[in-house]
């Protein structure tokens, strides 16, 4: 078989941010981001690259009302045990529009996604939902995952892949989207650091170190379905510019290509992600970087026959070919 390269990007604005940092400090990240979306979607369409949205939920909405008519009960909210990570409480602080709320809000960029051949609108839950939070249920998830659904679909989106937040992924939660229909999630890099490394600090280390040399490998893989549900597993994140290591940017993107000509060359799965915040400072040189990636695609889709897919057409072809 042919290798593919999946792109996804967790689509979410603000709302993975709450517990991380002031909305003050990261708001020029979040518009950045939104700027940088129409950008990216050029060089998309350019190079025929094509990408699912993993997008949160209450974006949809075209303000605070119409997100809240889509809200599960009150006891079925996730009842986090860190007050911090609920994004419920936030409304009664944001603007009530996406004019007034852009960092909130998206039903105008959404639709402007979706325009473009080739990208997906997928599901990154209804309010960025942590499934392995102290506090919160395998219920709580349950409907959180139908809201999604449902506020997708009255605007016309049909979600069928996700991607869960911090890439929480639980078996009894896979689960869940297998039953509301969903056929693909991307799961965890699966990795000898990830595995077997339980300090911290020296995972996020050597986390760091395998971005810019091969500590992990290459990343490809022959993807698997669990039950009725394809399990798309991330292979290696887009990291925006890291500046103390700025001097390494060109390893990064050599490391990248690397995982990809391995990939195309054996017929494996590569799936690159990040988030459109990543890239919503020094957006200029962060497009540049991926414009050299998604030509490099274009050299391997030649040579090799490489194709881009999002994660709805990697499950297809998955499907047809039993991968
Ligand atoms: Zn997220």
């Amino acid at each position: 078989m042919n290798g593919t390269l999946i792109v996804s990007l967790d689509f979410e604005l603000f709302w993975g941010m709450l517990d991380c940092c002031a909305l003050e400090d990261y708001r020029d990240h979040v518009l950045g981001g939104r700027q940088a979306i129409p950008e990216l979607l050029k060089l998309f369409e350019q190079y025929g690259i094509h990408a699912t949205w993993a997008t949160v939920g209450f974006q949809f909405a075209e303000g605070s009302r119409e997100a809240a008519a889509y809200f599960p009960e009150s006891s079925l909210r996730p009842s986090y045990g860190d007050k911090a990570l609920d994004p419920y409480g936030w409304f009664e602080k944001i603007g009530a529009t996406e004019a007034e709320a852009p960092c909130f809000f998206a039903p105008g960029l959404i639709r402007q996604i979706a325009r473009v051949p080739g990208q997906e609108i997928g599901s990154h839950t209804f309010c960025h939902y942590y499934c392995r939070e102290k506090g919160q249920t395998v219920e709580q998830f349950a409907a959180d995952m139908a809201a999604a659904k449902r506020i997708a679909s009255d605007r016309g989106y049909e979600l069928t892949s996700v991607v869960l937040p911090r890439n929480q992924c639980k078996k009894e939660y896979t689960g869940v989207l297998e039953q509301l229909g969903f056929t693909a999630y991307r799961d965890e890099e699966n990795d000898w650091i990830h595995k077997r490394i339980k300090f911290r600090p020296l995972l996020r280390l050597l986390r760091l170190a395998d971005v810019y040399v091969p500590l992990t490998g290459q990343g490809g893989y022959i993807p698997k379905k669990e039950g009725g549900i394809w399990n798309l597993t991330g292979s290696r994140m887009y990291k925006p510019i890291f500046r103390p290591l700025e001097f390494l940017e060109g390893w990064k993107i050599r490391r990248i290509k690397k995982q990809m000509l391995h990939a195309a060359k054996e017929g494996l799965t590569f799936h690159l992600w990040w988030h459109p915040h990543n890239i919503g400072v020094r957006t200029r040189e962060h497009l540049k970087q991926l414009e050299d990636i998604f030509s490099y695609y274009q050299q391997l889709q030649k040579t090799y026959g490489m194709e881009s897919l999002n994660m709805k057409e990697a499950v297809e072809k998955y499907t047809r070919t039993g991968a």
